[in-house]
């Protein structure tokens, strides 16, 4: 029974496989880490891990893409790369300047970095001067709100003044456009949907599992999570193979 059984996973990792291989991604992945380092947090990816996955998506012939080329994409039909991927980072851990960018850089890929506004200059987080570098080196700079509390709670005017300001404060001291925003815990409902338009953003990040494609709501743009990896690059692989087979079957 205990053969039968393994006999069945080992089938249906090879039919897995074998459909990764022929049918062509189903739209556009969007990763997102949060700390890249050592510490033992279930989000934290060491730089080896991190560095791994880059050189696996180089090797593989994906093109980082900014979340501005995807909406671009997604919403008026200009053309991507051959295997785009977005890869996104949360909460502007300073390791995002000193370990992340290094590699990033090694690789070629481009990347987005959301930050808390009010947690800026404070460890372990960046600081305003590291916020300007990354931008400066190509990284696109998103907001993550002021406080990274839960939009959905907040009262409407207070989620309209936080939308607002951690964008406008963004775009003052980097003296750009700020566009996107990732959800704080991946929350949103129409109303901040709605906020966040009035506001003047672009599209916004989730937390929902999938691929993103033309006609899809860019204010719910699904990601790939990826935490601290404990079965090295296939368990990376196989993420990456869970929102393709989601985005098929229309999850
Ligand atoms: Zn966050």
């Amino acid at each position: 029974m205990k053969l039968l059984v393994r006999g069945a996973a080992v089938a249906a990792l090879v039919i897995l496989a074998a459909a990764w291989a022929v049918w062509p991604a189903a739209g556009v992945p969007i990763l997102v880490y949060h700390k890249v380092g050592d510490t033992a947090e279930a989000y934290s990816v060491p730089p080896v891990d991190f560095e791994r996955q880059m050189r696996y998506l180089a090797d593989e012939g994906y093109t980082a893409v900014t979340l501005a080329a995807l909406v671009d994409h997604m919403t008026a039909g200009k053309p991507l790369p051959p295997k785009p991927v977005v890869i996104t980072l949360d909460d502007g851990y300073a390791d995002n300047y000193t370990a992340a960018l290094p590699i990033l850089k090694k690789y070629g890929l481009r990347a987005t970095v959301f930050v808390v506004t009010d947690f800026l200059d404070e460890r372990p987080y960046l600081t305003w001067d590291e916020v300007k570098a990354l931008r400066a080196a190509g990284i696109e700079i998103g907001s993550h709100t002021l406080h990274h509390r839960d939009l959905t709670t907040l009262p409407p005017d207070e989620r309209a003044r936080d939308l607002q300001l951690s964008k406008e404060g963004l775009e003052w001291r980097l003296d750009a456009p700020v566009q996107f925003l990732a959800y704080p815990f991946g929350s949103y409902d129409a109303a901040t949907e709605a906020a966040l338009k009035k506001a003047g953003y672009r599209a916004a990040v989730g937390t929902a599992v999938g691929l993103n494609r033309p006609g899809d709501d860019v204010y719910a743009l699904k990601r790939i999570n990826i935490p601290r990896s404990r079965w090295g690059l296939g368990e990376f692989r196989l993420r990456l193979l869970r929102a393709n087979m989601y985005a098929r079957l229309g999850i």
